[in-house]
């Protein structure tokens, strides 16, 4: 199984970069893990997109989903997508329609972030929408999805990603504050993708994000074999992330850059 880091900033973009967007790879099936501004035009640069199987949102904060609208108007309107000739695009009886797994109660919202421009039933017609609950077990090509909800500031799921054709377990933490749920279900991934927003805690309120010595700590728990740093800007010092978050882990620690893979 290969990751891809498509983007990885948090709710605002680092400059020239994509927030969440991490592409999966495993013989022949193509899984985007959310899909945050930036991200279309990043996953353009890597795969076609009309050879997305399937894309699965973490939840519905505009850095892990905004760019479903542009994706959506490429399957709807793009040449290639028509049935009939256009330009140097024979025409297509059967166009691409990705599946689109999204988080509970996400359609109504979907419907009411394009609706704002009369668009409606943009994406649930571009893409082969359906929403999942905790305890659904998605099976994409070779690929398994399972879900656990984590504690962020709207209802958020954390993923682990495995393979029918026998490749590791990886665990994608997505948005999330400090938590024993997902240091539990991510027991014994070979890698762990934590995000790392926050240079400290946040001072009052809800905790929904965490520190990289927290995301060290999260991995440590959970017993995983590597741990990616993700969710973090690049105007936060790269090197303390990673020093802080290995002195927590005591393994090996990556900080997420655009561009880098990883075979799991
Ligand atoms: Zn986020
Ligand atoms: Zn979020």
């Amino acid at each position: 199984m290969r990751l891809t880091v498509l983007g990885k900033s948090p709710s605002w973009q680092d400059a020239g970069g994509a927030c969440s967007g991490y592409l999966i790879e495993e013989s022949g099936t193509s899984v985007l893990l959310d899909c945050g501004n930036g991200v279309f035009g990043k996953l353009r640069e890597r795969i076609d997109y009309v050879d997305v199987d399937a894309v699965v949102i973490s939840h519905l904060h505009a850095d892990h989903f905004l760019d479903l609208v542009p994706f959506s108007y490429a399957l709807t309107y793009a040449p290639r997508q028509q049935p009939v000739p256009v330009d140097r695009w024979p025409g297509t009886e059967s166009p691409a329609r990705p599946e689109l797994h999204v988080p509970p109660g996400a359609v109504a919202t979907l419907r009411r972030v394009v609706g704002a421009w009369g668009s409606e039933d943009l994406i649930e017609n571009a893409f082969d929408l359906r929403e999942y609950q905790a305890q659904s077990r998605l099976e994409i090509g070779p690929l398994r999805i399972r879900f656990q909800p984590v504690p962020h500031f709207t209802e958020t799921f954390a993923m682990r990603i495995s393979s029918e054709s026998g490749a590791g377990r990886l665990v994608y933490g997505a948005d999330c504050g400090p938590t024993e749920a997902l240091s539990e279900f991510a027991s014994g991934a070979d890698l762990i993708m934590v995000e790392a927003t926050l240079p400290r805690p946040e001072r009052s309120g809800q905790r929904g994000h965490l520190t990289p010595g927290e995301a060290g700590r999260q991995a440590r728990e959970a017993g995983a074999g590597r741990l990616l740093l993700v969710h973090i800007s690049d105007e936060l010092d790269t090197d303390r992330a990673r020093n802080e978050a290995e002195a927590a882990f005591g393994g090996p620690v990556e900080v997420a850059s655009e561009g880098a893979t990883f075979e799991i």
